[in-house]
C-alpha cells in the first residue's frame, strides 16, 4: 500500500509491479500480470538453469516505482509511506535456441538477440539457496503451536503464550486482549498498540490528541495523565480501508483493561507485522491533523520514534455481512477478510 500527503488530501494505492533485476533490452522491463497470475514455487539447489544475479538493488527499483507515482500526483507532496509491502526476488525462465524464447509460452520473444547473449548467460550462477524451518512446538511448554497458513504470530493454548519468528528461533511476544462479555458470535482481531516518542508536535496525552485532531470533546483534567499510543491493524486489508480503521482505532485510545489471556473465541491470524505497522504511524498522524493545509507541509519535522508494542486482540461482533466493535464504532465487512467458511 502507498500513501501520500498531497495539498489537503492523503491518497492511497495498491500497488503489486515488478520490475526488472537486470540491466538487459531483450528481457521485458515488468512481469506484467504474472507475477499475480502464475503460481510461484520457491527456487531449489536441485532446479536447473542458470540464474542471472541481480543488478539493481531493491532501494534503486523502489525509487523508479515512487518516481513513476509521484508523477501521477499533485505536488508537493508532503509525505509518502509504503505499508505491508512483501518484496520477492522472482526468476522468469527463458531459453536460448537460435533465438530468444519465452519458456512459459514456449513462443520466441520478440526482441532482438543481442550479441552478447551467450556471455550474460554464463554470468549465471546454479541456486544454492534453501528453506529453513522452525519447529512449531512452544519453546516454553513443548505443547503443538496454532496458527493459520499465513499467520505471523502463533499461539500455544497450554502456557498461554504467543510466538513470532526471530532470526532462527522463536521469540515470545506480550500481548492482551480486550475482553467480550462472552464469546458467542465473537471473532478477535488483532491489533498493534505502539508507544512512541514523538516530536516535532505536542502529542504525549490523550488531551493533547484532542487538540491535535480538533476532537468535538471536551478536555477533562485526568486526560493530561493518559499516555497516547498509536493503534495499527495487525492485518492487511485494503487501503481504501486500511487507513481509516486505523485513524479510528487510535483516536478512540481505548481504555478498556488488558487481560493477558488469549481469548477463546475465534482469533484472526495476525498478517501486517509490526515493523511495516510502524510504517503506518506519521501517515496516520497525517490523517488525523488539522488543519491539513498549515500541518502537511511540517509533516517532515515531525519525528516518531517506536518504544514498545503490544499486540492486542480487539472483540468484533460477527453479523450477516459485517464484523462490529461497538465501543469504537468500528465495522468491517467480512468480505475484505479472509475469513474461514464458518466465520
Ligand atoms: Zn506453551
Amino acid at each position: 500500500m502507498l500513501f501520500s500527503c498531497v495539498s489537503d488530501a492523503v491518497r492511497e494505492k495498491f500497488i503489486d509491479v515488478s520490475h526488472q533485476a537486470i540491466e538487459s533490452t531483450c528481457f521485458p522491463h515488468s512481469l506484467g500480470f504474472r507475477s499475480q497470475t502464475l503460481k510461484l514455487r520457491f527456487v531449489s539447489p536441485e532446479d536447473e538453469g542458470s540464474f542471472l544475479p541481480p543488478r539493481q538493488s531493491f532501494g534503486r527499483v523502489l525509487q523508479n516505482f515512487e518516481e513513476r507515482f509521484q508523477s501521477q500526483l499533485p505536488k508537493p507532496v508532503y509525505y509518502q509511506a509504503h505499508i505491508g509491502e512483501n518484496v520477492s526476488l522472482i526468476y522468469a525462465p527463458y531459453y536460448l535456441e537460435g533465438r530468444l524464447y519465452d519458456a512459459v509460452l514456449n513462443e520466441p520473444t520478440a526482441k532482438e538477440v543481442p550479441e552478447d547473449i551467450e556471455n550474460m548467460m554464463a554470468g549465471g550462477t546454479r541456486p544454492n539457496w534453501h528453506l529453513e524451518f522452525l519447529s512449531t512446538l512452544c519453546p516454553n511448554c513443548g505443547w503443538d503451536l496454532e496458527g493459520e497458513k499465513d499467520s505471523l504470530v502463533l499461539l500455544c493454548r497450554n502456557c498461554n503464550s504467543a510466538w513470532q519468528p526471530g532470526k532462527d528461533r522463536l521469540q515470545r511476544l506480550k500481548f492482551g486482549q480486550i475482553a467480550a462479555a462472552d464469546d458467542q458470535n465473537i471473532i478477535y482481531l488483532p491489533f498493534w498498540r505502539i508507544k512512541t516518542d514523538i516530536t516535532g508536535i505536542n502529542l504525549d496525552s490523550y488531551a493533547d490528541l484532542v487538540k491535535v485532531a480538533n476532537l468535538p470533546r471536551v478536555v477533562q483534567d485526568h486526560w493530561h495523565g493518559i499516555h497516547f499510543c498509536f493503534w495499527s491493524l495487525g492485518f492487511k486489508i485494503r487501503p481504501q480501508t486500511f487507513l481509516p480503521l486505523m485513524t479510528r482505532v487510535t483516536l478512540s485510545q481505548p481504555q478498556e483493561p488488558l487481560v493477558a489471556e488469549l481469548p477463546n473465541g475465534d482469533l484472526y491470524p495476525v498478517t501486517l507485522p509490526v515493523e511495516e505497522a510502524v510504517e503506518g504511524l506519521k501517515i496516520t498522524l497525517a490523517n488525523f491533523i488539522v488543519p491539513r493545509n498549515v500541518q502537511f507541509p511540517r509533516l517532515h519535522e515531525i519525528k516518531i520514534t517506536p518504544k514498545s508494542y503490544l499486540l492486542v486482540y480487539v472483540p468484533f461482533i460477527k453479523d450477516h455481512h459485517n464484523l462490529t466493535q461497538p465501543l469504537f464504532k468500528l465495522s468491517i465487512l467480512k468480505n475484505q477478510l479472509k475469513l474461514a467458511k464458518n466465520l
